[in-house]
């Protein structure tokens, strides 16, 4: 009898942990993404983003015409600048991502193909000052090749300059960033590099830890505001990647575990 009620206890006892694990995963995950709404929100609402891609253009443009003061200066000139949340907006893929409980690259090639992704405020202008300038623009995105005819279609639709094949530098498997950053200042002097994503500057910081990232940024302090212009991203980037360690493979639960870990509190 004894045996009986201790198997019957232990029973209802696993079966308790086994639920409340269930509740747990259902609570934290019932939508894997709605961590990521007041990032959005602050992307698509704040009037503060759309005053800091101002206030970042204003203050690139302002350094371009330093750049071009210095007569002693030769070769040709190009801006650099990555394309997604640089000049491209796509926290509509972002929203999506939240509402439709999806997560990239979940339904990014179908965004991308639409064409429909705005000019982030003050980016065609500068972009324009620039190529009037006889300079040349320089877009190098880890977009994909194949997105490169939507692609180049989405930024002459929102009216940037030189978005031709010439200027437009996709991702192959055989290409990086660093190699097609090379490849202009061969020819180029490069007077602006511009990207939301420290690895549109330096192949210093790809697939880094938090740590690191930290103290190669602080290290190359005196590039930033200068030669490295960095535009707001609160809703995806290498940054969050390194929280999770750069593992792909982790469940939600363990990234959300993660996430609460690297908060720092008092
Ligand atoms: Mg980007």
């Amino acid at each position: 009898m004894k045996k009986l009620f201790l198997l019957i206890a232990t029973t209802a006892l696993l079966a308790s942990c086994t639920h409340t694990t269930v509740e747990k995963e259902k609570t934290c995950c019932k939508n894997s993404n709605e961590f990521m709404t007041m990032a959005v929100l602050y992307h698509q609402k704040a009037a503060e983003t759309k005053a800091i891609y101002y206030q970042t253009f204003n203050w690139a443009k302002t350094l371009f015409e330093n750049d071009l003061a210095d007569k002693s200066i030769k070769q040709k000139r190009a801006v650099v600048v990555d394309i997604d949340e640089t000049v491209l907006d796509n926290s509509p893929y972002e929203a999506k991502c939240i509402l439709s409980n999806i997560s990239y690259p979940d339904q990014w090639n179908e965004w991308c193909s639409l064409g429909k992704a705005d000019a982030l405020p003050g980016a065609v202008e500068f972009l324009k000052f620039v190529a009037d300038s006889k300079a040349d623009v320089f877009y190098i995105t880890n977009r994909s090749e194949k997105l490169r005819e939507a692609t180049r279609n989405n930024l002459k639709a929102q009216g940037f300059p030189q978005a031709d094949d010439q200027h437009l530098m996709m991702k192959t498997d055989s290409t990086n960033k660093e190699l097609y950053r090379n490849f202009v200042a061969k020819s180029y002097h490069i007077c602006l590099l511009m990207g939301d994503n420290l690895s549109d500057f330096t192949n210093v910081f790809d697939k880094r830890s938090i740590e690191t990232r930290n103290h190669r940024t602080d290290s190359l302090r005196n590039e930033f505001g200068r030669r490295f212009i960095v535009m707001p991203n609160t809703m995806y980037g290498d940054w969050e990647m390194a929280v999770y360690l750069n593992n792909t493979k982790l469940s939600e639960h363990e990234k959300d575990s993660m996430r609460k870990a690297n908060l720092v509190q008092y």
